[in-house]
């Protein structure tokens, strides 16, 4: 199997081409707009970036897809769950804020802004080797159709790439599921090394910490966000992770939400700009590493990633970024070695989960 994927570059060659015109003809060629029914509820899923990140998703192109939603009859909402790490999208409250600050409104947008995750999850079994079940955000089960707006960014934590499967298997789960693929991450305080001050207690919204008279600990409330870590100038926080546990579970999360529409009915955009070595989840601004490359579109998470990647990893880092160093911008796999981690197998267990392909067609849409 081949998986279709559009892909047009971000420069324009004339004044009257805009961007926004080809991502929705690259979502039309897909047919995700012509199975669409009037009336239909559309999840048009998004990163709305951390407060202080600069290098989020633009709104304005959210809105773009919004409008052309709109013009087919259907009924759209613009959507993000609450997140498992304790900044500013951490309740629904900080989220909406966030949201607004970074310009994503109802005003903006054209359209509601809805967090994914107030109502209860709907939970589908998927029976994989990492997970048993996925709680999925409320918002995105109950939808007809689901877009899939991503900017696409490396992820030096966790997952190596942040991509659309990232954003199915964390961003449309709800907080049971998003702390079970966190179980690969283990967080410890050695109380030898613990002077007590009490600043991870301070940032740690879960109140997962008590601090003693010597030492701080831990209780059962840690969802191994690691959130904690950057806090303890004393080096007494523990952080370990398990790469290979985190990237298959997230793609069996991702599994489970999928699970819930029928083909077809998601289709993946993934923006290739402003391409940061981190995620949009870090409450930091930073420069981007990768050239503006473009937009890919497909109806396949794996193929729009693994292409997404592809062009990345073809591309020349800017000059004098963490990726213009001659053991990054010399290698074949520059998002491996600028991150340390393989990227690759999050896509590579999806596929052997049947959600798409390693293995596309590009089919180039110039401006
Ligand atoms: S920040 Fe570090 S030193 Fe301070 S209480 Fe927490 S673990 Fe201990
Ligand atoms: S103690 Fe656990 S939940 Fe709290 S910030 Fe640290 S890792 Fe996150």
């Amino acid at each position: 199997m081949t998986g279709d994927v559009w892909f047009t570059p971000f420069e324009s060659t004339g004044k009257t081409d805009a961007l926004h015109r080809r991502v929705s003809m690259m979502i039309h060629r897909t047919g995700f707009f012509d199975a669409l029914s009037a009336g239909d509820r559309v999840a048009v899923k998004i990163h709305p970036g951390e407060k202080n990140n600069i290098t989020y998703l633009r709104p304005s192109l959210v809105r773009a897809v919004v409008a052309q939603l709109l013009r087919r009859d259907a009924s759209p909402f613009v959507t993000e769950t609450t997140t498992l790490y304790c900044r500013e999208r951490f309740t629904a409250e900080e989220l909406v804020s966030t949201a607004a600050w970074n310009g994503f409104t109802t005003e903006t947008l054209g359209c509601p802004f809805v967090v994914a995750d107030l109502g209860t999850d709907v939970v589908v079994d998927v029976r994989g080797r990492y997970l048993d079940q996925v709680h999925i955000a409320a918002e995105v089960a109950s939808a007809d159709a689901l877009v899939v707006l991503t900017h696409l960014t490396g992820h030096p934590w966790t997952a190596g790439l942040a991509g659309s499967l990232k954003q199915l298997g964390m961003g449309c789960v709800g907080r049971k599921t998003k702390a079970d693929v966190h179980l690969s991450t283990s967080i410890t305080i050695n109380p030898d090394l613990c002077n007590a001050c009490g600043k991870c207690a301070a940032v740690c919204k879960s109140k997962a910490i008590l601090v003693g008279e010597e030492s701080a600990s831990l209780n059962d409330r840690c969802v191994r966000c690691g959130v904690c870590v950057g806090s303890c100038s004393q080096g007494a926080i523990g952080y370990s992770h398990d790469y290979d546990w985190f990237a298959r579970a997230l793609s069996e999360a991702a599994a489970g939400v999928l699970s819930l529409f029928a083909r077809g009915r998601v289709v993946f955009v993934n923006f290739l700009t402003d391409i940061t070595w981190h995620c949009d989840c870090e409450d930091f601004s930073d420069s981007p590493v990768f050239p503006d490359l473009g937009v890919v579109v497909s109806l396949d998470t794996v193929a729009s990633d693994q292409a997404s990647a592809d062009l990345v990893n073809a591309s020349t880092p800017l000059p004098g970024t963490r990726a213009d160093r001659p053991e990054v911008a010399g290698s074949t796999d520059k998002i491996m070695a600028m991150t340390g981690i393989e990227w690759w197998k999050q896509l590579d267990h999806a596929e052997s989960l049947g959600l798409g392909t390693r293995d596309y067609n590009l089919n180039t849409v110039k401006s």
